[in-house]
C-alpha cells in the first residue's frame, strides 16, 4: 500500500471523527438557542446534513477490502462541547456560538478541500465526489453564516441593551 493511499485513509478518520464533533458541537448549540429561530432553523438543517456526511465517510471506510476501516472514536467530543458552552456565563451564548459554527464550518471546508485532492491525485472518484457532496454542504452553511452572523449580531446587541434575556440565546 502506498504512503498516498494511507494519507487518504488517515484524513477521511479525521474527517469522520470531525462530523461526529460537529454533530455534538450543533446539538449543544440547539439545546439553549431560544430566540434567534431562524439561527435555530438553520442548524437544525446542518445537524441531518451532518449525519448524512459522517455516513458518507463511513461508508467509504467500510468499504476498504483490508479491513483496516476502524472508525476513529470522536475524543473531540469533549472539547466541542467546552468549546460551546464557553459563552454561557458571559451572557452572549449566541455570538459564542456563531463565532465556534463560522470557525468551524471552515475547518471542515478546508479539510474536504486536502481530501479531494488526495483523491483526485490516487484517481478515488467515489471519494471525490463523497466529499465534494460534503463540501458544498459546508460552503452552503459558512455562507448562510456569513450572510447571517451581521443581523444576529445587531439583534443580540439591541435585545441587550434593552436588559432583554432574550438576547443572550
Ligand atoms: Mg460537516
Ligand atoms: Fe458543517
Amino acid at each position: 500500500m502506498s504512503d498516498r493511499r494511507e494519507w487518504l485513509i488517515q484524513w477521511l478518520r479525521d474527517a469522520h471523527a470531525m462530523e461526529q464533533q460537529a454533530e455534538t458541537m450543533l446539538n449543544a448549540q440547539l439545546g439553549r438557542l431560544e430566540n434567534y429561530p431562524e439561527l435555530r432553523q438553520r442548524i437544525e438543517q446542518h445537524v441531518e446534513e451532518t449525519k448524512g456526511q459522517a455516513e458518507r465517510l463511513r461508508a467509504i471506510l467500510d468499504n476498504r477490502a483490508d479491513g483496516s476501516s476502524a472508525i476513529k472514536d470522536a475524543s473531540g467530543k469533549l472539547m466541542a462541547m467546552a468549546q460551546s458552552f464557553s459563552g454561557v456565563f458571559a451572557g452572549d451564548e449566541v455570538m459564542k456560538g456563531s463565532l465556534a459554527s463560522y470557525t468551524f464550518e471552515h475547518m471542515e471546508i478546508a479539510s474536504y478541500r486536502i481530501l479531494i485532492a488526495a483523491a483526485e491525485q490516487l484517481g478515488e472518484g467515489d471519494i471525490v465526489r463523497a466529499c465534494e457532496e460534503n463540501l458544498r454542504e459546508e460552503l452552503a452553511m459558512a455562507d448562510w453564516l456569513k450572510d447571517h452572523i451581521g443581523p444576529t449580531t445587531r439583534t443580540f446587541l439591541a435585545r441587550s441593551e434593552a436588559g432583554s434575556d432574550a438576547a443572550k440565546r
